[in-house]
């Protein structure tokens, strides 16, 4: 698990008229912390979620993993996002066990290595319940079944920072249920640090040890802690 600080953050996209994206964000995310991003459509959590995650530039300000800019290399970070993207010509097994990281990994790994990948994709397969589909096609399930492969296959290489965006959003309420408990267990077995976006308040207080409403107006950030959860 991962300390993440954001400083100052602005985000103006090329061409945009309005308002910036982002503007004067300020927060600091301590390792381990399962922290739920809520707020307003169009208020930029999105936006922010992406830019922690390396995958969208900022205008201003500083974000960092452990000290290191986000923009620099060699911060593991995994996504995951409402439309999960299954390689379609995988099996579930394969698309969970051979996520790129992985494959690099393995190419100059020991069989022990990748004994102990192997170990940890049927593990996965089992708490996250596919074991009856593990040799399917992703296009033979349901879209709570695939939903569930995308988020098996994110926590395949153990990520320390786990970043999530409004991933159970397309999930039917018993599926979603399933899902709320697993992350909850695997964030606490795993000391995953979370980012998880959601516009479900209700969701956001259910999984969040702290609760991040981001304002439309500039520079407007609050956090709610949540009592932390009794040991179960
Ligand atoms: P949220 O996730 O809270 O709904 P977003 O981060 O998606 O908010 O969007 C924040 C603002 O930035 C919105 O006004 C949105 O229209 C705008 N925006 C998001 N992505 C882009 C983009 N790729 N190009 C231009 N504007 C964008
Ligand atoms: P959400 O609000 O759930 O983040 P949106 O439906 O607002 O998602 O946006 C979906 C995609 O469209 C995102 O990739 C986002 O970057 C892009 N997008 C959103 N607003 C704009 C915009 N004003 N101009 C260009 N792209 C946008």
């Amino acid at each position: 698990s991962r300390h993440i600080n954001v400083l100052g953050l602005n985000k103006r996209y090329p061409g945009a008229t309005g308002p910036d994206a982002l503007e004067s964000i300020d927060l600091s995310i301590e390792p381990g912390e399962f922290v739920t991003l809520v707020g307003a459509s169009g208020c930029g959590k999105s936006t922010l979620l992406r830019i922690i995650g390396g995958l969208e530039t900022r205008t201003g300000g500083d974000v960092c993993i452990d000290g290191v800019p986000v923009d620099g290399p060699g911060v593991d970070r995994a996504m995951v996002f409402q439309h999960y993207s299954l390689y379609p010509w995988l099996s579930v097994t394969d698309n969970i066990r051979f996520t790129r990281k992985l494959k690099a990994h393995t190419a100059d790994s020991t069989s022990a290595s990748v004994e102990a990948a192997s170990g940890r994709a049927d593990t996965l397969i089992r708490v996250m319940g596919l074991g009856h589909v593990r040799d399917a096609w992703p296009n033979q399930l349901s879209g709570g079944m695939q939903q569930r492969v995308a988020i098996a296959r994110a926590l395949m290489p153990k990520p320390p920072i786990l970043l999530m965006d409004e991933p159970f959003g397309a999930l039917d309420a018993q599926t979603r249920d399933v899902m709320h408990d697993l992350i909850r267990h695997l964030a606490k077995v795993e000391k995953t640090t979370i980012v998880f976006v959601t516009h479900d308040v209700d969701e956001a207080i259910y999984l969040g040890s702290r609760v991040v409403v981001l304002a439309p107006r500039p520079g407007r950030i609050d956090s709610i802690h949540a009592v932390p959860l009794p040991a179960q």
